[in-house]
């Protein structure tokens, strides 16, 4: 019998995973009493702040159970790795749950489950982890443990006296459930071989030591000075040092299969160490564990600094994201107008606005950020495809013969009240709906399918501005679909202004050029002469709108009557004007790009 326990909680943001946690350190007397603060293992501001994703740092602790057979002591050892928790992570989540035997799934018992802590479940469930269902808050007036006991019975198919009830701030039930870890969570299974084996299913950055890898051993032995692989990297590595997570990194001779613990391998270019790739030994490596997956950036924006000076520094910013961020991909690009800047992909849209939220907070720059745009394949006329983001670099029309586009799978929980606005949300945004059923008592889930695309025109808003904040959401990519898109232009001046360019729905073609064409009107300072604002489509003109010239009484200062110098005036004014037009350069205001190029 192997006394290792490794675990991780499930849980929707605010349903007390930090509380919990807080708990199990006190305790298993992992934290000293004095050094406790509330929740201790919280470490990003920001994730604090706005209660994202939360993150735990993975933890070790120790303690003593009582065998039930023989009645002695004996020391356990239970690591407690995190999920992220956000909704563009779920390959990330994947990967923590591949290195555990159990989960924590933990309910707020006035709040009932959520969405996300279904998709959650369904992937611990896929890797067949056992699941302990317990109900927190229990001591809230308004708890409604029966209710939400009910959800997990059905949901789980469980029995009710499998649901453990406790209160992670007042502590009550929180060692019971302990010393359920270690009856329901089985031991981690030994693959006993000669040679080693682990997954990464995080990593930090240390300017000092490089990568520093969290692992979950499977196979064999980890010391210090070994010579290792990264497996999908293809890269070898001398572990410069191993250890275990106090919460603090420690130092250890070794780590052996079964045990969580971290690698600093002393490599200096993050970009090489992804989660869910394998450490095997250099000279007789086993086969990978499977599962692997590069992370693919589905959502691209362009970002630039609000001051062009701040380039620099905008760049070192990202480069030390990506440190900790392995998702999170850039490369460097030059508007003609809106300056030097970024290309940026990300795996979602909130995974997008943590990062900028990041930059502006953690390194004070503020940034213009492009309207975000799915990554489209592209079908030419030649047979070949091309991947595209940026509008402006779409093909014209009369080259693609197909584009497709991706799609997901999403899932809303909802009091039944809401049900018939939603469905009539997720229509206007293009989705379709596959079932709707009973959830618990009083809720519906709603399951269906939706162009990322759409999802990105601000569904998740007005889903709760829908449902008076009670749906929950999440969703998963799903594969690509044909798309019925096409490329709309805005012209100034019969000139094309590529920054302005999207990719809009066919049918909304009209609507987008016109909205686009008025929005342009109202911020364009005007001209010394007429200007022709237009939205064109397909190679038409779909909406167009002159603004008209800013009068200037160039005569103003002459008095009384002499009408020959008058005209001169103004026939040097039209020359000018001319002039002006031939050259077709009306000046567009940064501030006009900006806004523009939002939303
Ligand atoms: P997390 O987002 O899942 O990490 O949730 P937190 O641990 O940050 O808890 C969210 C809020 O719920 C905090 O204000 C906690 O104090 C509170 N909370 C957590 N557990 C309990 C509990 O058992 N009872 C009560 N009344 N409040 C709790
Ligand atoms: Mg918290």
């Amino acid at each position: 019998m192997i006394n290792i326990r490794n675990f991780c909680i499930i849980a929707h943001i605010d349903h007390g995973k930090s509380t919990l946690a807080d708990r199990l350190l006190e305790i298993t007397k992992t934290v000293e009493k004095r050094k406790m603060r509330e929740q201790y293992l919280d470490q990003m501001e920001l994730e604090r702040e706005r209660g994202i994703t939360i993150k735990l740092q993975p933890v070790r602790m120790n303690y003593k159970f009582q065998n039930p057979k023989t009645f002695n002591f004996e020391l356990f050892t239970l690591n407690l790795i995190d999920t992220p928790g956000h909704i563009d992570f779920s390959y990330e989540v994947s990967r923590s749950l591949a290195a555990v035997e159990g989960a924590i799934l933990l309910v707020d018992a006035s709040q009932g489950v959520e969405a996300q802590t279904i998709t959650n479940v369904e992937m611990a469930r896929a890797l067949g982890l056992a699941i302990i269902p317990v109900l927190n808050k229990i001591d809230l007036p308004h708890a409604r443990a029966e209710e939400t006991s009910r959800e997990l019975i059905d949901f789980l198919g469980v029995k009710p006296e499998e649901i453990l009830k406790i209160s992670a701030k007042t502590g009550e039930g929180v060692e019971f459930l302990l010393q359920e870890i270690i009856r329901r969570v089985p031991p981690p299974k030994l693959l006993i071989g000669q040679t080693s084996r682990a997954m990464i299913f995080d990593f930090e950055y240390s300017s000092h030591q490089g990568v520093i890898a969290y692992l979950r051993v499977f196979d064999g032995i980890f010391k210090k000075g070994d010579e290792l692989k990264l497996h999908f990297a293809d890269q070898k590595i001398i572990a410069a040092e191993v250890g275990i997570f106090t919460p603090l990194l420690r130092p250890t001779e070794q780590l052996s299969a079964g045990e969580i613990g971290y690698l600093a391998t002393n490599i200096k270019r993050p970009e090489i160490v992804k989660v869910g790739d394998t450490v095997v030994s250099f000279r007789n490596p086993l086969p990978a564990l499977s599962g692997y997956r590069e992370p693919q950036p589905v959502v691209f924006s362009s970002i630039f600094p609000s001051l062009g000076e701040k380039f620099e520094e905008l760049k070192n910013a990202l480069h030390k994201l990506r440190l900790t961020d392995s998702a999170f991909s850039f490369e460097q690009e030059a508007d003609a107008v809106l300056g030097r800047g970024f290309r940026c992909g990300f795996l979602g849209m909130l995974h997008m606005e943590i990062i900028i939220e990041r930059i502006r907070r953690e390194f004070k720059i503020d940034l213009i950020t492009a309207t975000p745009s799915v990554l489209y394949e592209v079908f030419g006329k030649d047979g070949k495809s091309r991947s595209v983001f940026s509008p402006s670099q779409f093909p014209d029309e009369s080259e693609i013969t197909k584009i497709k586009e991706p799609w997901l799978d999403f899932e809303i929980l909802t009091p039944q009240a809401h049900l018939n606005k939603i469905i009539s949300l997720s229509r206007e945004y293009g989705a379709e709906i596959k079932n709707t059923d009973l959830f618990g008592e009083r809720r519906l889930i709603i399951k269906g399918k939706m162009p990322l695309r759409e999802l990105m025109r601000g569904f998740f808003d007005n889903l709760k501005s829908a449902s008076q904040g009670y749906a929950s959401f999440n969703y998963e990519l799903s594969g690509q679909r044909e798309a019925q898109v096409s490329r709309l232009d805005v012209l100034v001046a019969e000139e094309k202004v590529p920054a302005f360019s999207r990719v809009v729905a066919k049918d909304r073609l009209e609507y987008e050029g016109r909205r686009l064409v008025e929005k342009l009107y109202e911020i364009l300072p005007r001209a010394l002469f007429s200007v022709k604002i237009q939205a064109m489509a397909k190679g038409r003109i779909i909406a167009s709108r002159a603004l008209p010239a800013l009068k200037k009484d160039v005569t103003g200062y002459l008095y009384g009557g002499d009408r020959t110098r008058k005209m001169k005036l103004w026939q040097k004014q039209k020359k000018g004007k001319q002039k002006l037009k031939e050259r077709g350069r009306v000046n567009i205001p940064h501030e006009v790009f900006v806004k523009m190029i939002k939303n």
